[in-house]
């Protein structure tokens, strides 16, 4: 089978014939149709600090996926031949107490495919029976490639907030800004302002719903006229950018609510005298997908018909464009980028 492979601990990824994995007992092999490219692809791609600290080539790349299930082992009890399944790319333990309290999602023994063993940038990919969720007939296989990164959308705006009736600024339009703002929309929000630099990801968000698209000097003004003064009562920071993340301790309101998915680069300094502790705010930090209240959640969003993640998709192309795929994101104006794959 075909596989975009990370081969050796320097730049670039390979597309190379591979065999087709073999399945444990407890696994499912799934037909790859559609993947999501995502920023931590380019990172592997770019063997950055982050990539070479943590990754051991050869592995082949990719965790957002969707696809056909063609085998299941003997142990698979709820999975079929046929099944139209996405699946969580976390591969936790299920036995630590992190597991055990329901909360997977901080499970210190997790393995990410296509970061810690074999992704989905292939024809085929094995996976846990445990991880694969199961794709309503209605939404398509590039929707469900695509679960992942807007399943830490649905994290990031639901998990702890109070969104109906809410005023929500998200900071930094990406891919995953992109859907938070149609989820908050969705999830009945009175306001949602969507900052960014970029104008093209701007006009995405516009279109997804927000109320008002401002760049990050825009953003003061707008938030004081918006909410009489006060400050929004939920951030959604989501660029990962040290003066992004000033701004949401500075516009959200005193006791309101800052929810942590952007990862910056580098440390960084934060007063959290005057930024955190005295405005009395709660500050929640992301980590991927809560399991598996955030899939569910996200399933019954797209089936009420009320989200839909469609415009968020700007560039799709076949494995063999890899290169090019890996530039669309590096350009910073696409939204979501989509390998086509069988
Ligand atoms: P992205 O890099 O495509 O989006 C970041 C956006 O922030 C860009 O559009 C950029 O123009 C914008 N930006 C830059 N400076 C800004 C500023 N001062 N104010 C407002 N916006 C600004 O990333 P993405 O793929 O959408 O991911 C968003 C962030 O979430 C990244 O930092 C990524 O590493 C992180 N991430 C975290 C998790 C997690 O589990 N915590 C998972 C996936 C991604
Ligand atoms: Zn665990």
């Amino acid at each position: 089978m075909r596989a975009l492979v990370k081969t050796a601990p320097t730049e670039g990824f390979t597309l190379q014939e591979v065999p087709v994995p073999t399945i444990r007992e407890d696994e499912v092999l799934i037909r790859v149709r559609r993947a999501g490219v995502c920023g931590t692809d380019v990172h592997i791609h770019d063997w950055d600090a982050w990539a070479s600290g943590r990754c051991k080539p050869p592995f082949t790349i990719g965790h957002e996926f969707a696809g056909e299930v063609e085998q299941v082992g003997a142990l698979v009890t709820d999975v079929r031949i046929g099944d139209r399944v996405t699946a969580e790319g976390h591969i936790v333990c299920g036995r630590c107490h992190l597991c055990r309290t329901g909360n997977a999602h901080v499970c210190p023994n997790t393995k990410i495919i296509g970061v810690d063993r074999d992704g989905c940038f292939a024809d085929y990919i094995a996976m846990p029976a445990s991880n694969v969720w199961h794709l309503d007939d209605a939404i398509p296989f590039e929707i469900g490639g695509i679960h992942d990164p807007m399943g830490n959308a649905f994290h990031t705006a639901l998990h702890g907030t109070e969104i109906p009736g809410a005023t929500v600024l998200v900071t930094g339009c990406g891919p995953i800004g992109i859907f938070a703002v149609g989820i908050c929309v969705a999830a009945g929000a009175s306001r949602v302002i969507a900052s960014d630099v970029n104008p093209t990801r701007l006009a995405l968000a516009k279109q997804m719903g927000a109320h008002d698209t401002v760049t990050p000097s825009e953003a003061k003004a707008t938030v004081q006229q918006v909410t009489g003064g006060l400050g929004v009562d939920v951030v959604l920071e989501m660029s990962g950018v040290p003066a992004a993340i000033h701004q949401a301790f500075e516009l959200v309101r005193v006791g309101g609510r800052v929810q942590m998915l952007g990862i910056p680069a580098k440390p960084f300094e934060v007063n959290l005298a005057t930024e955190i502790i005295f405005k009395g705010i709660t500050v929640y930090g992301v980590i991927g997908r809560r399991m598996y209240d955030t899939w569910i959640q996200m399933s019954q969003f797209l089936r009420s018909g009320k989200f839909d993640p469609t415009p968020v998709i700007t560039h799709r192309f076949p494995l063999e464009a890899h290169a090019e795929a890996i530039a669309a994101i590096k350009d910073g104006s696409a939204g979501k980028v989509v390998f086509e794959i069988g």
